[in-house]
C-alpha cells in the first residue's frame, strides 16, 4: 500500500506538475485559435477586397460611328495600300500560303513556300507533284502532314470541281480541304477584292481590347467589324488591324504610347511610354 502511495505521489506531483504545462498548452491553443480567426478576419477584407476587382470587369462602351472613321482614317493615311506578308504569285498559290500559315508564322510560310511554288503554281501542277514531295517541301511549317496532305487534295479537289480555277465563292472555298472561313476571307479579299474580314489572333484580340468588336469568338467579332467600319474602308481593314496587332498592339506588351488610335481606343490598362 505504502508502495502504492509513495508511487502515486510522484505521479500526481508529475500531474500537478504537469497542470500548467497543460494549461499552457490550452493557453496556446486559444491563442492559436484567436490568431486564426483574426487572420480569417483578416483574409475577409481581403476576399471582398477582390469583388470590387470582379466588378471592376471592364465593359466598353460601343464606338460611335465618328470615331470608327476616324480610326480607319487613321490607317489610311498611315498605310494607303496595305499588303498581306505571305508571298505568292497568283490565286492558287495564296490559297496555298493561306491553308500552309493556319498556327505558322507568315515569315516561316515565306521561307519554305518559294521552292514550292517554283515547282507548283497551278492546281495542275501541284496534283502531279503528289503528297510526298510536297511534304518534304513543306517540312519546316508547323503540321506539315496534314497541310501537305490537305494542299495536294485541295489542288485534285479545284481540278475535279472547278477547271483547276480557284472559285471565288465562300462556299466553295470553305469545302476545300485545309480551308476554313478565315483561310476563305483571306482569299475572297486578296485574290478576288472581296470586303471581307479574316479574323486572326490579332484582329480578334485588337477587337476585344479596344472595344471597337467585343466577341467570344472570332465569328462574333467579324460580324461586329464588318457591321461597323465603313464600306470604303472594308477592303484593307483586315490588314490594317492585322499589320496594327502584329506591330504595335502586341499581345503581351501593347506599344500603347506609339499607337495612332490611343486616343479612341478603350483598353484601360495602356502601357505607358518606357
Ligand atoms: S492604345 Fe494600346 S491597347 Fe489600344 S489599340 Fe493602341 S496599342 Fe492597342
Amino acid at each position: 500500500m505504502a508502495k502504492k502511495s509513495i508511487g502515486k505521489a510522484p505521479a500526481r506531483k508529475k500531474v500537478s506538475a504537469g497542470k500548467p504545462a497543460g494549461r499552457k498548452v490550452v493557453v496556446k491553443k486559444a491563442a492559436v485559435k484567436k490568431a486564426v480567426s483574426a487572420k480569417a478576419a483578416d483574409r475577409k477584407p481581403a476576399a471582398s477586397a477582390k469583388k470590387p476587382a470582379a466588378a471592376k470587369v471592364w465593359k466598353p462602351k460601343p464606338w460611335t460611328p465618328a470615331q470608327i472613321e476616324e480610326a480607319f482614317r487613321r490607317f489610311q493615311a498611315q498605310e494607303p495600300e496595305p499588303k498581306g506578308e505571305l508571298k505568292h504569285t497568283n490565286a492558287f498559290t495564296l490559297l496555298v500560303a493561306v491553308v500552309l500559315s493556319a498556327q505558322a508564322t507568315d515569315a516561316g510560310v515565306n521561307k519554305a513556300t518559294p521552292a514550292l511554288f517554283a515547282l507548283a503554281d497551278t492546281a495542275e501542277k501541284m496534283a502531279a507533284l503528289g503528297e510526298d514531295k510536297i511534304r518534304d517541301l513543306v517540312k519546316t511549317i508547323g503540321l506539315f502532314r496534314t497541310k501537305a496532305r490537305n494542299v495536294h487534295l485541295l489542288a485534285q479537289k479545284l481540278i475535279a470541281e472547278h477547271g483547276g480555277e480557284v472559285p471565288a465563292d465562300r462556299a466553295a472555298l470553305e469545302a476545300l480541304p485545309g480551308v476554313g472561313r478565315k483561310t476563305a476571307n483571306v482569299v475572297l479579299n486578296m485574290a478576288f477584292g472581296q470586303p471581307t474580314m479574316a479574323v486572326d489572333t490579332h484582329i480578334f484580340r485588337i477587337g476585344n481590347r479596344t472595344g471597337l468588336a467585343p466577341g467570344k469568338n472570332p465569328l462574333e467579332v467579324e460580324l461586329k467589324l464588318e457591321a461597323q467600319i465603313p464600306a470604303t474602308y472594308m477592303l484593307h481593314a483586315h490588314h490594317w488591324l492585322i499589320l496594327h496587332g502584329r506591330y504595335i498592339c502586341l499581345a503581351r506588351k501593347p506599344q500603347c504610347w506609339k499607337c495612332i488610335i490611343s486616343d479612341l481606343c478603350q483598353w484601360p490598362d495602356k502601357t505607358p511610354s518606357p
